[in-house]
């Protein structure tokens, strides 16, 4: 077991990423993922398994979420014959180099420069990279033989400058090649990741984005996101500050193109609060959802209206343009929903109104 320490903090998606596919990594390998997550955003891992049990539950993984009927994806044993993988020409060996430069605490980053040697910064972790030879130096197209090359033809967008001047120190290696561990599959050709300034934000939300996605593959990129959202204030005790929320976004990988999808600021705090999202999974209409993801708020107070006109008049809730969308529309349902809508709109007026007087 390796006694070294490293931090891990947020950067780009790309690395994001490849931090939360490192961390499954070290799930199969029976480590406590979640206790390495720390509620400032960071993560410190102080001791890793045998390099040989990374690779292994690394190829596992590799072969899980790569393979195809057609294909399988496995490094186990591989000397070549990689040209077509996703980390193309990559070997067991090669493979292996860059875990034991993760793991190995001779490559832990040093702060001191030997003299005449020139320093670099690691354009995904931000450490330095010193005491090596500007040959041996990691760039994006260069060196570094696949998964960058890959990130420059498949990424395009997915840096401030994916120019050969984006270096990569040697622990980061590794880690981009764990990027493919955490992407959900959508449809055939889509893929998300939730991308956030916390580890810990994003190994919750993106469990339970796959959560959601293992209900229903139909799901909008909006619901999903908003489901996960919900889910996530409603099982993890942490607050998140305004910065958080602000930056939390999706990630949709398809084919070649990269493209970004958030909720409005807005939805964000009115979803990541607890009893709302409680309130809002308690009246278990899909409708209710729909509409404050569209902002029509005052939805929930025409619909209360209705149904107490229907309870009243004891007209046919099916004839109603408002209530016939209802999912469930026997009078016990709508009796139940009449009790959870006053509160769950001043619930949402009120956060909507703090929010705006900030
Ligand atoms: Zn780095």
């Amino acid at each position: 077991m390796g006694e070294i320490g490293i931090r891990f903090y947020p950067s780009n998606w790309l690395y994001n990423a490849g931090v939360i596919g490192f961390l499954k990594v070290l799930e199969r390998c029976g480590e406590n993922a979640e206790a390495l997550l720390n509620n400032d955003g960071s993560m410190i891992i102080r001791h890793f398994p045998e390099l040989s049990q990374i690779f292994d539950n690394w190829d596992e993984l590799t072969l899980e979420k790569l393979s195809s009927a057609k294909k399988k994806v496995s490094y186990k044993n591989k000397k070549g014959g990689t040209q077509k993988y996703y980390y193309a020409n990559q070997t067991e060996k090669s493979i292996s180099e860059r875990i034991q430069k993760l793991i190995n605490k001779d490559c832990k980053d040093k702060k001191t420069m030997m003299k005449g040697n020139i320093s670099f910064m690691c354009s995904f972790c931000g450490g330095k990279i010193s005491n090596i030879k500007i040959s041996k130096l990691s760039t994006l197209s260069q060196g570094f033989s696949n998964v960058l090359l890959t990130a420059e033809k498949t990424f395009p967008n997915s840096y401030w400058n994916n120019r050969a001047d984006v270096f990569i120190c040697p622990k980061c290696e590794f880690i981009l090649l764990c990027h493919h561990i955490p992407l959900i599959r959508v449809t055939k050709e889509r893929e998300i990741f939730i991308n956030a300034p916390s580890f810990k934000i994003m190994w919750y939300l993106n469990k339970f984005a796959e959560k959601v996605l293992s209900k229903s593959k139909q799901y909008e990129l909006r619901k999903i996101l908003a489901l996960s959202l919900m889910e996530f204030a409603q099982k993890v005790s942490m607050t998140l500050g305004a910065w958080s929320m602000m930056n939390i976004d999706m990630i949709v990988k398809q084919g070649t193109k990269i493209d970004y999808f958030s909720l409005p600021y807005e939805l964000s705090c009115i979803l990541l609060q607890k009893e709302i999202a409680n309130l809002i999974s308690e009246t278990n209409e899909p409708f209710i959802l729909e509409n404050i993801l569209k902002g029509n708020f005052s939805y929930l107070l025409n619909l209360l209206h209705r149904i107490m006109r229907y309870s009243v008049t004891g007209s046919n809730a099916l004839d109603d343009e408002y209530l016939s969308v209802l999912k469930n529309r026997d009078s016990f349902s709508l009796k139940r929903l009449s009790k959870i809508l006053p509160e769950l709109y001043v619930k949402i007026n009120s956060a909507v109104n703090k929010e705006v007087t900030i």
